[in-house]
């Protein structure tokens, strides 16, 4: 066990995290970066990204994390590998506990620990996870040109899918556990205005099939009821919209959140309620959450951490 000190501390390594390290090591903070339970965030289990600008030839999301890992250790980051498990904002400077036992004195923080996108649970998920399943129709909606795709989910996110991936897909259903749209009436109405989106309104996945890849969903509609019914749908694509959860766990009753968890920025910056701790990314965003606007937020983070601290000296 041992303690450290920083001037910088950032805990994730998404493109957030990674951005604010090459912008904090550039300007000489000597960042220290926890990578946390997914090193290199969620698009490692993305495969390929094509709006990622710079990549013309798009890039897999494994390596596009790499590019940024690197860029980041070549301007002398300290990037490591562990969980923070706790943290005290008590006072300055504020101490963080790593799940090794080490802890880090850290005169300021930027939290980059991302959101996670929630699944069903159905094993049949992991097993086609990349072959098929998604949880972000922005990232893979172009791999489902003039192909049949689903969307899970009722809300205002799965709508915003399910028309996104429209324009794209010959067809799209959506798969509605309720017998009504969440989503805002004007959401709504565009799903229902749309051709080729069929709502599948009390319907629940049990199960997925196909060779390699996702040819078709296992369905049951009024389960439980005496309509229950078993059906197969045909489809290319299995993408769930039934929400994100903000990777805040650790961070309750340290700072403000928001309902659902997300980190409450203070103002146009990334400043949070407590002095010198910023957010940047998913954990902050309920609106854009995308690698490349994650990515601006982490640069922004820096930025102001570098500010916080030479307004204090
Ligand atoms: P929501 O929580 O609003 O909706 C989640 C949807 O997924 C609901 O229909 C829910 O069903 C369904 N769901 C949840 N768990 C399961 C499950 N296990 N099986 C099947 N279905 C399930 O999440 P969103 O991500 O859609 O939205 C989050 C917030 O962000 C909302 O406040 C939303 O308004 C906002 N948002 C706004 C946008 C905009 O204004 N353009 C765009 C996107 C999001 P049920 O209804 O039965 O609970």
């Amino acid at each position: 066990m041992n303690q450290y000190n920083t001037k910088c501390l950032i805990i994730g390594s998404g493109p957030a995290g990674y951005t604010a390290a090459i912008y904090a090591s550039r300007a000489n903070l000597s960042p220290i970066l926890y990578s946390g339970q997914q090193p290199g965030g969620q698009l490692t289990i993305t495969t390929e990204v094509e709006n990622f600008p710079g990549y013309p030839e798009g890039v897999t999301g494994p390596q596009l994390m790499d590019d940024l890992r690197r860029q980041a250790e070549k301007f002398g980051a300290d990037l490591r590998s562990g969980i923070v498990t706790d943290v005290d904002f008590s006072a300055r400077p504020y101490k963080v506990t790593v799940d090794n036992g080490d802890t880090i004195a850290a005169e300021t923080i930027i939290i980059a620990t991302g959101a996670s996108a929630k699944y069903l649970g159905l094993p049949d998920e992991v097993k086609y996870n990349g072959l098929g399943v998604s949880a972000c129709a922005t990232c893979d909606g172009f791999f489902y040109r003039k192909r049949v795709v689903a969307v899970v989910g009722g809300g205002d996110t799965a709508c915003e899918e399910a028309l996104y991936l429209s324009n794209l897909a010959s067809k799209v259903y959506m798969i509605v556990r309720k017998d009504y749209l969440r989503a805002s009436q004007v959401m709504q109405k565009r799903v229902f205005d749309k051709e080729n989106i069929e709502v599948l309104f009390n319907t629940n996945t049990v199960g997925l099939f196909g060779e390699e890849f996702v040819e078709g969903a296992h369905l049951v509609e009024n389960k439980g009821t005496d309509k229950e019914r078993l059906f197969d749908i045909a489809i290319d694509g299995f993408f769930l919209a039934i929400g994100h959860k903000p990777n805040t766990d650790i961070f309750r009753g340290h700072i403000n959140l928001d309902e659902a968890g997300y980190i409450v920025l203070e103002g146009p910056t990334t400043a949070t309620n407590i002095p010198g701790v910023f957010a940047a990314g998913d954990v902050a965003d309920t609106r854009y959450r995308q690698a490349i606007s994650a990515a601006g937020t982490g640069c922004r983070a820096a930025l102001d951490v570098e500010k916080f601290l030479a307004e204090e000296s």
